[in-house]
């Protein structure tokens, strides 16, 4: 398997995987979405509220504000040697205090340990009216956004099939399909419909321009085709903040490898021969 990138920072990947399956890449996916722990508030001791929002609400709004996350200070609750009592190593606290009038931004919570902090600070949570009144105490921890969706690292993380465009020598480059392409990737080249320089990735594959051409009345098979290759795939990934995104790829490859070497481990025992023995053949 190949992996190419074509952008890597904190907020945003973009990389092509060749030479795998479509359900290793949809693991891939998953395992990015849901098994990558990130802290997030569970827990909110509403001491004050006189905004127009339900607690609940308050509650709700502040479970969605991605945390900054280290990964190497914090521990799953029930992996904690304080049993999910809540101590300094599986979750962080938060203060919250604010009078009207204004609007409540994430960057008013407080958290004890400023390496927690949230990770985008103008998120606004309430607006106050005079005299309106925030306060409460918030506990985030760490867990993983299969649970709920308040854990996921990621904003967006898809991919699609490479898209293959071929032409045939039947295009009398009368240029509906260029009009009708919503990405705007096709042009007219020398006598024929071609696919703008370095765009092709562009393409969402829907097929449009295939139409385009069939209503020109070519006949049965339009000039253009659109096809995808099996093992090629187009990944966009964003983050949310809360890590890296370079660290949710890690992350997320981890988990992957450990499950497959449990499973490794358990047909070894059931065929009677252990994971070690095999792995050292
Ligand atoms: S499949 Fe859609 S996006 Fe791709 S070239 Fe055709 S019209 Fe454009
Ligand atoms: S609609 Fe068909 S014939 Fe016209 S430019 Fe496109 S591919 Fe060529
Ligand atoms: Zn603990």
């Amino acid at each position: 398997m190949d992996i190419a990138f074509s952008r890597l920072d904190d907020t945003t990947a973009r990389f092509t995987l060749s030479g795998t399956s479509q359900p290793f890449t949809n693991a891939l996916r998953r395992s990015m979405i849901g098994e990558v722990p990130t802290l997030a508030i569970d827990e909110v001791r509403i001491y004050d509220n006189t905004s127009a929002l339900f607690d609940e609400m308050l509650a709700h709004r502040l479970g969605l504000i991605p945390i900054r996350t280290d990964l190497d200070c914090y521990v799953p609750q029930d992996r904690c040697s304080c049993e999910g009592a809540g101590c300094d190593r599986c979750s962080v606290m938060y203060t919250l205090s604010v009078e009207g009038p204004g609007i409540v931004y994430s960057r008013d919570l407080i958290p004890q340990d400023p390496r927690a902090a949230p990770a985008v600070e103008g998120i606004p949570i309430v607006k106050l009216a005079k005299d309106q009144k925030v306060v409460l105490e918030a506990r985030a921890i760490l867990n993983k956004g299969r649970v709920h969706a308040k854990w996921q690292p990621t904003t967006t993380c898809g991919y699609k099939n490479y898209p293959v465009i071929d032409v045939s020598e039947k295009c009398d480059a009368c240029g509906r399909c260029v009009d009708e392409c919503p990405r705007g990737i096709l042009v007219i080249k020398g006598g024929r419909v071609a696919v703008s320089e370095g765009r092709v990735e562009e393409c969402s594959l829907c097929r449009l321009c295939e139409r385009a051409c069939l209503n020109t009345g070519i006949g049965e098979e339009s000039a253009i085709s659109i096809k995808s290759e099996e093992s090629r795939y187009i990944f966009v990934v964003e983050g949310d903040g809360s890590l890296p995104v370079h660290a949710i790829l890690e992350e997320a490859l981890k988990y992957l490898k450990s499950q497959s070497d449990e499973l490794f481990e358990k047909i070894g025992e059931l065929s009677g021969v252990t994971g070690d023995e095999e792995k050292n053949e």
